[in-house]
C-alpha cells in the first residue's frame, strides 16, 4: 500500500464540554466543509443526537469492551452505532489516568470496535517524566505491545493510532514537529515489524495542543497523518482551519 493512501484525518475531542447550541453551530459551520481530510467530531455522548453530519462524521470518546448487558453506565459498540457513530476514541490518557484503564483494557475496547465496524482512535503517549528519562520508545512500545497481542494484523489495519504526549495535552506546550515525527516514525517502524503493509497504511495522528498556527507544520511531517484536537476543537473556526491544514 502506498503512503499516499493514508488520507489525512482530523478528529476533535470535545471532552466533557459543549452543549446543543455548540452542536448546532458545528452543524451549520462544518456543513459541506471542503477538506482533503476525514473529519470526525467526538462530542459527549449525550449531545450526539443533535448532530446532522454533512462532510464530517461523529464519534464517542470511549466505549465499553463488553456487549450489551448488565454494565451500568457503560455504552456498547451497538449503542454508539445506533447513535450514528463510526468512530470511538479509546485509551485517552485522561481515561488511562483518571479511570485506571490499562493498555490491555484499551486493546479489548479497540478489538470490540473493529469487530462491530467502528473505527477505534487508539491513544498512546508518555508523561513528562518518561520523556525526561529518555524512555519514550520503551513506554509507548509497551502500550503498542498490548494492541499487537490482542488484535490481528487485519484488525489493526482498521484502527487509527493517536500519539499524544501527555505533557502536551491541554498545556499549550506542543511537541515540536521533530519530536512528533521522531515518535511517529518509531510507531510506524514498530508496526512494520508486524506487517510492512499494515505500517504503510496505518494513519497515525498527533495530539497535544494543536492549534491553527502550528497544525500545518506538524501535519507536514512524513509520518504525521493528521491530528486529534482537544481545546481547539471547541471553536468551529479554529477546528475548520486545522482541518484545512491537513490538506
Ligand atoms: C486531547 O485531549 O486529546 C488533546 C489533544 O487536547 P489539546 O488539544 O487541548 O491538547
Amino acid at each position: 500500500m502506498s503512503e499516499n493512501l493514508r488520507k489525512p484525518f482530523v478528529a476533535g475531542n470535545w471532552k466533557m464540554n459543549g452543549n446543543l447550541a455548540l452542536v448546532a453551530e458545528f452543524n451549520d459551520k462544518l456543513s459541506g466543509i471542503k477538506s482533503n481530510a476525514d473529519i470526525v467530531v467526538c462530542a459527549p455522548s449525550l449531545l450526539l443526537h443533535g448532530f446532522k453530519p454533512n462532510g464530517f462524521s461523529i464519534g464517542t470518546q470511549d466505549v465499553s469492551h463488553c456487549d450489551n448487558g448488565a454494565h451500568t453506565g457503560e455504552l456498547s459498540v451497538d449503542l454508539i452505532k445506533e447513535a450514528g457513530c463510526q468512530f470511538a476514541i479509546v485509551g485517552h490518557s485522561e481515561r488511562r489516568d483518571n479511570q485506571g484503564e490499562s493498555s490491555e483494557l484499551v486493546a479489548l475496547k479497540a478489538k470490540k470496535c473493529v469487530s462491530a465496524g467502528v473505527v477505534p482512535i487508539i491513544c498512546v503517549g508518555e508523561p513528562l517524566e518518561v520523556r525526561e528519562a529518555n524512555n519514550v520508545e520503551a513506554f509507548v512500545g509497551e502500550q503498542l505491545d498490548a494492541l499487537v497481542s490482542e488484535l490481528s494484523v487485519e484488525a489493526l489495519s482498521k484502527t487509527i493510532i493517536a500519539y499524544e504526549p501527555i505533557w502536551a495535552i491541554g498545556t499549550g506546550k506542543t511537541a515540536s514537529p521533530e519530536q512528533a515525527q521522531e515518535v511517529h516514525e518509531f510507531i510506524r517502524t514498530y508496526f512494520a515489524k508486524v506487517s510492512v503493509e499494515l505500517a504503510q497504511g496505518l494513519r497515525i495522528l498527533y495530539g497535544g495542543s494543536v492549534k491553527p498556527d502550528n497544525a500545518e507544520t506538524l501535519f507536514a511531517q512524513p509520518d504525521v497523518d493528521g491530528g486529534l484536537i482537544g481545546g481547539a476543537s471547541l471553536k468551529a473556526e479554529d477546528f475548520i482551519s486545522i482541518c484545512q491544514a491537513a490538506n
